[in-house]
């Protein structure tokens, strides 16, 4: 009896309408997805119904093949994340990896990528509200660059640029190398190299007091990491306000959000 029980919530009888509509960890991934189905339509009645119903509503939308696209990229992911759980014990209890800032506030997350044989760096970004939502993303391409952290550090000194161009405020910036917030923060750690561009963050971060650069160990990052990869690949630099690409949305339904509200 114990095996057909849905192992990953306990709750009812592990059937498909459980596994990818009813059990509270597939209504998280739906709610929390690009596509945005919250919990009083997910997880009534029979999922083959509101999965031909959905398909078929989608099909009078212009944003049709990649709304499709998203619903089956998620419905693999349930899988995966389900069999992770079941053989292999993975961390399917905590499923959370990207934390929302609160309210009126939003939230940089960033990435960078240094090329060690062709002396480049990539750097990316999304801009995120307390709701997930992706508002901004950009990457950035630069040149000639002679070491990781000076990578980091032009990076981060183009993204914070970036973000008073748009003339957002009130922003949290989300780095996972300790070394760069320190050195922005003028503990005297910057190398000779660095020291220029640290000082210029340090500067623009004084002129906007409500701008925060916050030091979190491993923020798993998706979407930033996906964007950097674009931007190597590119060699170039590109900004985001629409029109998000595909492979950016789907990265985007994998940093599951906590709201700390
Ligand atoms: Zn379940």
């Amino acid at each position: 009896m114990d095996d057909i029980i849905c192992k990953v919530c306990g709750l009812e009888t592990e059937s498909v309408s459980h596994l990818f509509y009813r059990c509270p960890r597939a209504k998280l991934v739906w709610k929390l997805s690009t596509l945005r189905l919250d919990g009083e339509e997910v997880g009534h009645g029979q999922w083959d119904r509101w999965w031909r119903s959905k398909m078929e509503n989608w099909s009078s939308l212009s944003e049709e093949h990649s709304m499709k696209n998203m619903a089956a990229f998620l419905c693999w992911q349930i899988w995966k994340a389900r069999n992770a759980w079941v053989f292999e014990q993975k961390c399917y209890e905590n499923p959370i990896k990207w934390q929302a800032p609160p309210v009126d506030v939003l939230k940089v997350n960033t990435d960078a990528s240094f090329c060690k044989v062709l002396c480049e760096a990539g750097g990316g970004m999304v801009l995120r509200d307390h709701r997930g939502k992706v508002l901004r993303l950009a990457s950035f391409f630069f040149q000639r660059v002679s070491n990781p952290l000076v990578a980091e550090g032009l990076v981060l000194r183009k993204i914070v640029d970036q973000v008073i161009r748009w003339g957002y405020s009130h922003i949290v910036f989300e780095i996972d190398t300790e070394v760069i917030v320190k050195a922005a923060m003028l503990d005297g750690s910057a190398s000779l190299l660095l020291r220029p561009l640290v000082e210029d963050i340090h500067e623009w971060l004084h002129h906007h007091p409500d701008f925060d650069l916050v030091y979190t160990p491993r923020a798993e990052n998706e979407v930033a990491h996906a964007v950097v990869a674009y931007a190597l690949q590119e060699k170039n630099i590109y900004l985001w306000d629409n029109n998000f690409t595909d492979f950016v949305l789907h990265k985007t339904s994998l940093d599951v959000i906590f709201d700390s509200n």
